[in-house]
This record gives C-alpha cells, sequence and structure tokens, in this order.
C-alpha cells in the first residue's frame, strides 16, 4: 500500500479512474495551510459511471452467501489492521487530529466496523408469524439495491465504515463519498479492498464536492438509499432531495450536547471525563459535550480544576506523538470558531480560558489552523452560543439548582443527539436519563460504544438509526410472504 497518495483518484469498477471532467482541488493539510495532495473535483457524470458499475455488482453480490461476503469484510479489516500505522498517519495529516487518537480511536473502530458487520450477518434471525389457523407470514430481508453513502470529515475512515460495513454485509452495493476535506483514508480503504479481492463494483468511491457529488447522489434515481452524516443545513437538503423519489434515508446530523455534572457526583472522574467530551479531536466531533451545567455547590471547584487540567494540554502538531489539541479543520471551521467566541462575549460571556489562535510550537504549523481549548462562562443558557453548534474546542459552563433546572436547561435546545450526566445517586441517573431527549444518555462516561445498540440523534440531530439491528434492517427491504394453509 502507498501511504498518501500525491493524487486522489476515484474508484470505480475496482478501478482507480481520473474523474471524467478531469478536474482535481487541492487537498490542504489543517497543520500546516499547504497543500499536501490533489483530490478528483467529480460530477454527475462520475456517479453514473459509478451506478452502472454498482448495478452490474449487485447480481452476484446480493446473491452470495452470507458467510462468504462475511470473509470479505473480515478479510478487509485484517489489511486495515495490518496498516493500521499508515491509515493513522493518513488520518491525522488530512483532519489535524493528533496521531495518538487516529491510533488509538479512529482507525482501531474502523476495523470494529467491519468486523461487527461481517460477523452480525451471520447470526441475523429471521421473523415468522402464524396468523392463527389461516396463514403462515415470513419475512425475507433482501439488500436494496444501490446505497449512497456521504459522510464528513471529523472521524472520516471510521463513520465511512460505519456505513461501508452494513451497507454491502447485507448484500447491496454502494457508492460512497468521503468529505472532499479529508478524502485519504477513503483512497486507502479502496486499496485495501482491491488488495481483499472485493468484486468489482461492489464499492465505489467517488470524490468531490458536496454540491457537485452529493447532490448527484441524492438526485440518482437508481440510488434507492441514501445514508447521510453531516451537518443539520446539509441534512435538510439531503432530505429536500430524497422525499419526492421516496428514497429511505437516514440522517445523521449536528449536535449541542449537554453534560450534567451533579455534586455527587465522583469529581474526579467527571473533571476528567468533561475535558476529554469537551476537548477530544479539538471538540470536533459530533457528541462532544459542549454545554457544560454544574450544580452550585460544586461549580466553583469544577471550574477552577476543569479549567487548570485543560491549561495542561498540549497544542502542537498533530503528528507528534505528545499532542493532545492538534489543528482545526481548515480555514472556514476555524472562522466560525472565532465568530462564536466573538458572539460569546458579546452575549455577555467571559472567556475563563483559551479564545484566540495560539502558535503552536512547531515551526512545520505556524500557518496551521490552531485553536485554543476554550472556556466560557456566565452565558444565559437561552443566548446563541449556547444554542448553536460550534463544532471546535469550545465549551459554556452554567451553573444550575436543582434537577427540574438542569433538565429544562439540557432540553431547552434544536438538537438531540447525545448527553453524559455525572451522578453518583443511582435513582436520579435513570430519573434524569430517562427525560433528556437525546439519542443517547451516558451516565459516568463518554463516548463508550457498544455497536449493538441503536445510534443517532432526536429533533433536528437526526432521522432514523444507525448501528447493530438497526443498521442491518436500515440497508434491506423487508418483504413479508404470506402463505394460506
Ligand atoms: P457537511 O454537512 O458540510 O458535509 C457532510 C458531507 O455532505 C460531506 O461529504 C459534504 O461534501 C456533503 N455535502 C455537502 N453538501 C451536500 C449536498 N447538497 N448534498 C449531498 N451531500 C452534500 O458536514 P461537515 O462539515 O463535513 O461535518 C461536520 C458536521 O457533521 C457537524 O454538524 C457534525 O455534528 C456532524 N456530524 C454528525 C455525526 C452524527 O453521527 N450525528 C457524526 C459526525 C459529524
Amino acid at each position: 500500500m502507498h501511504a498518501e497518495p500525491l493524487q486522489i483518484r476515484n474508484f470505480i469498477d475496482g478501478e482507480f479512474v481520473e474523474p471524467i471532467g478531469g478536474k482535481y482541488v487541492d487537498n490542504i493539510e489543517p497543520a500546516t495551510g499547504k497543500p499536501y495532495s490533489q483530490v478528483a473535483d467529480s460530477d454527475a457524470q462520475d456517479i453514473d459511471l459509478a451506478v452502472a458499475a454498482a448495478e452490474k455488482a449487485f447480481a452476484d453480490w446480493s446473491r452470495k452467501p452470507a458467510a462468504e461476503r462475511s470473509r470479505f469484510l473480515l478479510r478487509i479489516a485484517d489489511l486495515v489492521e495490518r496498516d493500521l500505522e499508515k491509515f493513522a498517519r493518513a488520518e491525522s495529516i488530512d483532519t489535524g487530529k493528533p496521531i495518538s487518537l487516529a491510533r488509538s480511536l479512529d482507525i482501531p473502530r474502523a476495523i470494529a466496523n467491519f468486523r461487527f458487520f461481517a460477523t452480525a450477518i451471520l447470526h441475523a434471525e429471521s421473523e415468522a408469524h402464524i396468523t392463527d389457523n389461516v396463514a403462515f407470514n415470513y419475512t425475507l430481508r433482501q439488500p436494496r439495491g444501490i446505497a449512497g453513502l456521504i459522510s464528513p470529515w471529523n472521524l472520516p475512515l471510521y463513520l465511512l465504515s460505519w456505513k461501508i460495513a452494513p451497507a454491502i454485509a447485507v448484500g447491496n452495493t454502494a457508492i460512497a463519498k468521503p468529505s472532499e476535506l479529508t478524502p485519504t483514508t477513503a483512497y486507502m480503504l479502496c486499496e485495501t479492498c482491491h488488495e481483499a479481492g472485493l468484486p468489482n463494483g461492489v464499492l465505489n468511491v467517488v470524490h468531490g464536492t458536496g454540491p457537485n457529488v452529493g447532490a448527484a447522489i441524492t438526485a440518482h434515481p437508481k440510488i434507492n438509499t441514501i445514508s447521510f452524516t453531516g451537518g443539520t443545513v446539509t441534512g435538510r437538503k439531503v432530505a429536500e432531495a430524497c422525499a419526492p423519489l421516496f428514497k429511505k434515508v437516514s440522517l445523521e446530523l449536528g449536535g449541542k450536547n449537554p453534560n450534567i455534572v451533579f455534586a455527587d457526583a465522583d469529581l474526579d472522574a467527571a473533571i476528567a471525563g468533561s475535558v476529554r467530551s469537551s476537548f477530544a479531536n479539538q471538540g470536533q466531533i459530533c457528541l462532544c459535550g459542549s454545554r457544560v451545567f454544574v450544580e452550585r455547590s460544586a461549580y466553583k471547584g469544577f471550574v477552577e480544576r476543569f479549567i487548570g487540567r485543560t491549561a495542561q494540554l498540549r497544542l502542537d502538531d498533530p503528528l507528534d506523538e505528545k499532542t493532545d489539541q492538534g489543528a482545526i479543520v481548515n480555514k472556514m471551521q476555524l472562522d466560525k470558531i472565532k465568530f462564536y467566541v466573538d458572539l460569546a462575549q458579546k452575549e455577555g460571556g467571559k472567556i475563563a480560558l483559551g479564545g484566540s489562535t495560539p502558535q503552536p510550537p512547531n515551526e512545520r504549523c505556524r500557518e496551521g489552523y490552531f485553536f485554543q481549548p476554550t472556556v466560557i462562562t456566565g452565558l444565559p443558557v437561552s443566548c446563541r452560543t449556547n444554542r448553536e453548534e460550534i463544532f471546535g474546542p469550545v465549551v459554556t459552563i452554567t451553573p444550575f439548582d436543582h434537577e427540574e433546572e438542569v433538565i429544562a436547561y439540557a432540553n431547552d435546545c434544536d438538537y438531540g443527539l447525545a448527553s453524559s450526566v455525572w451522578t453518583q445517586n443511582l435513582s436520579r441517573a435513570h430519573r434524569v436519563a430517562e427525560r433528556i431527549n437525546t439519542g443517547t444518555v451516558w451516565v459516568n462516561c463518554w463516548l463508550l460504544r457498544d455497536l449493538r445498540v441503536p445510534f443517532g440523534g432526536m429533533k433536528q440531530s437526526g432521522v432514523g438509526r444507525e448501528g447493530g439491528e438497526e443498521a442491518l434492517r436500515f440497508f434491506t427491504e423487508p418483504k413479508n410472504v404470506c402463505i394460506a394453509k
């Protein structure tokens, strides 16, 4: 496998091909602000080509026994594991995230995705229903055809594999579009699939921008299933494009997640967990807890210790092993973060830590896109800073007086992706978890994932659930066969 290719081409029908229009755009390394490769700037013609390949491959792939499809996925997982270091490095360069995070979280989870769905299909149960003495029904769950898989830049391989693995495991063929900002690991995965002998056309990857390639996928009449992860504004466009064509759609969108700390919590664990949930991947994980609420009696001590611990995070070159905080993905995202930090001050907030663009120690990174981990206090719960997704290393901390109040704070938001609750009171944990309107509630933890559980958001954080059984169901069509007695 070649690490970090200089030119990232499409992968269609088992081959790397030029985009038909011949256009490429620069792929910028966030840590340096400089181009380090070029990525295909494809369009609808390339999607037509990928659809033809996926359609041709479907007939054979969808009829293969599950055990055979499973073996291909397991082989892919093994090869990614063999090349873990190369994948982690490419992901760190592409995204700006610390290489230690790519190595310990993103790539291992991508491997786990392939293994999980490879084995899940071997254990899938079928349903049968007997209608009194009249009939016997059974449900055939059949692959739907060609799946369009669109993913964002923050956890590129992890999120793309979370879609590719279940889609092809159950017998669909797929056309995947990674974010144009972080295309490298998807390119490398195509090399891996080739080496694993995955039949041509089962996985096709088309690179390019959302308006060109993403929109061509959602508009294509032969791509009947769309799994999208990204921002809420884009998700709305995807939903609008898919609705008239009656496509089956899953939307995993933005978040503004509450992280609630009760005074009875194990504060050491709550502080360590909250620093992680605030600033992991520079706060660029949809599940990051960007609104921290602390019970008033513990507030002062929590803020002091939280700030002390955050100040120790080492911001530097993402490729440096000791780095905790890497770069922001691009200039646009950096400008958005600066805008919200200014807005927070206008809304009455106090910058308790951070708030500006630092000079990373490594010379190589002087033109890169960095922002200090930033803590803001003194804001009203209902202000824009506390309602809109920033998607950067910026958290607000707000005190509360009682359980009812903090449940109302947590739910006073258009998003509903995830939340954390820190308490040692078991009854309270259950009570609060039941009433917070988020797809996941973590109690005394954050980002613990069991791939069997349903995953997804409520309200404007998405529609549908992925994960485990839900994902296998999403990518199949349930057909009932009713046999009269
Ligand atoms: P984005 O919405 O800008 O882009 C996501 C993907 O959609 C990219 O591949 C992009 O090229 C494509 N796209 C853009 N316009 C399109 C269009 N009109 N039609 C089809 N596709 C289009 O999001 P982003 O900036 O890459 O990622 C950050 C966002 O993703 C944040 O809001 C974050 O919360 C969210 N996210 C959500 C989850 C989740 O599981 N809920 C996970 C990770 C990230």
